[in-house]
């Protein structure tokens, strides 16, 4: 993830041109005097995408002739950093540290923050529909609602299996492992629905945790794991996975899951066998608040959108994330990726200031910085920029990264303390 060239500081000065011309989408906004009454931009989702776009909205430097009102919805009381959600169920991290309330991040920041669930865009009439009853109206829309864990496919899934995507998903898995390890069941038998990154983080985490009390095994319908990752982080993850004696599943389909069993279809042949948890951590797909917005969508259901982040046909809406269906300014289709989201924020924040001060928007540029893994306790793999690392020193990089990628210096600030004070704290307890 990297800060946006300071290009953009310097284009600050440049007055954009005074008319709209179709094929890039500008617009022609008003003059000073007509806009006393606040322009409104309102953010839905405060994830990734949402929350950083915010951020820098808020940072942006606003003619006070021109007021902005920044109002960021979420469903939930907190940002979740989704990379750092393993470190929960290791326990490794807390709470406060992956998840940090909305009210604390932005204490210091002009930005409302609304906590409920999104319930329909009005496209016409400019407003959305909030579960409290509440309706928003704006000027700019920026959807921000990431994505979900696809259950309906296979039959039990929703009933018995554990998905991982959000913070209640961490709470509830590590009550179910604190129940599991508090029972007289040994071994622990865990499968692991999925190998991709996230299947392969949580089982190395896992296994980590329960160590000889667990079984654990990785089941993914390919031939190979990570087959979009390099050569170096696919190795050290088949090296990290085997280490830990989890077994692998491939070519091999869900058939149904049960409250104590899974059916794996692996050619012509189903196998059902006893297990103690499920996780299911296959894909992800649109929510259905998105997907009935009439715009264009991919199969997918991705909104389409310009170069620019604005919603095909639709100049006043941005649409940043995994719900985005995106091809930046070189023509290359970005991934669903917290990476790409947070880069997205950036020029999301621009071009909403851009379009409502007179300034040219700019295509999204994606920097594909490489990809990082975390594989158990202080292993991790990392590649990219030319770099390749693994092990100890790949953990204690992908934390400093992290911790440099947290939402807020303040938050930075007090997390990097607590990393350096706990080991000092936990040695001089250990020495009482
Ligand atoms: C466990 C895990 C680990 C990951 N690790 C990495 C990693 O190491 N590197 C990487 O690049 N990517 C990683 N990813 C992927 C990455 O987190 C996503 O691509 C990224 O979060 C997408 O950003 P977003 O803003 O689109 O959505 P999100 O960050 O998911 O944010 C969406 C927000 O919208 C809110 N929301 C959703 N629906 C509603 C609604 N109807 N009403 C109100 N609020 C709503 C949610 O509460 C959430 O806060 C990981 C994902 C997971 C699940």
């Amino acid at each position: 993830m990297v800060r946006l060239p300071n290009t953009l500081h310097h284009l600050s000065k440049i007055s954009a041109p005074r008319t709209i011309n179709s094929h890039n989408l500008h617009f022609a906004t008003p003059s000073a005097t007509m806009t006393q009454t606040p322009q409104r931009i309102c953010i839905l989702g405060g994830g990734f995408g949402g929350l950083y776009t915010a951020l820098k909205l808020s940072e942006k430097t606003w003619d006070a002739s021109q007021p902005v009102e920044i109002t960021l919805v979420d469903r939930q009381d907190c940002f979740v950093f989704l990379p750092l959600l393993y470190e929960l169920l290791s326990g490794e991290l807390q709470s406060w540290e992956v998840a940090p309330p909305f009210v604390d991040l932005l204490a210091d920041t002009n930005i409302r923050f609304v906590r409920a669930g999104v319930e329909r865009v009005e496209i016409e009439a400019r407003q959305v529909a909030l579960d409290d009853g509440q309706t928003l109206k704006y000027d700019r829309l920026v959807l921000a609602l990431g994505g979900e864990t696809p259950t309906q496919s296979v039959s039990g899934v929703d009933d018995y299996a554990y998905g991982f995507r959000t913070i209640d998903d961490a709470y509830r898995l590590k009550e179910k492992l604190r129940e599991l390890e508090t029972s007289d069941r040994d071994p622990i038998r865990i499968a692991i629905v999925g190998g991709g990154y996230s299947g392969i983080e949580l089982a190395c985490t896992l296994a980590d945790r329960l160590e000889d009390r667990g079984r654990l095994r990785l089941i993914d319908r390919h031939e190979v794991l990570l087959k979009s990752s390099s050569e170096f982080n696919r190795e050290a993850a088949r090296q990290a996975l085997s280490d830990r004696d989890i077994w692998i599943d491939y070519e091999t389909e869900i058939d149904a899951v049960a409250a104590t069993s899974i059916s794996l279809k692996y050619r012509d042949q189903t196998d059902t066998i006893p297990v103690d948890l499920v996780l299911w951590t296959v894909g992800m797909e649109v929510a259905s608040v998105v997907r009935s917005l009439p715009v264009e969508h991919s199969d997918r259901g991705q909104v389409f959108t310009e170069t620019t982040l604005q919603v095909k046909g639709h100049p006043e809406i941005f649409a940043i994330g995994d719900l985005a269906d995106c091809y930046d300014a070189s023509g290359q289709k970005v991934p669903t990726t917290a990476q790409v989201a947070f880069q997205q924020a950036d020029y999301t924040a621009w071009n909403i200031w851009a379009s409502l001060t007179d300034r040219p928007l700019l295509p999204f540029r994606y920097q594909n910085l490489g990809e990082m893994m975390t594989l158990g306790h202080d292993n991790a793999t990392l590649s990219g920029l030319g770099i390749s690392i693994n092990g100890e020193v790949a953990h204690f990089a992908r934390r400093l990264v992290y911790l440099y990628r947290l939402p807020t210096l303040k938050h930075q600030l007090n997390v990097g303390l607590n990393w350096i004070a706990k080991p000092i704290q936990d040695l001089l307890a250990s020495l009482s």
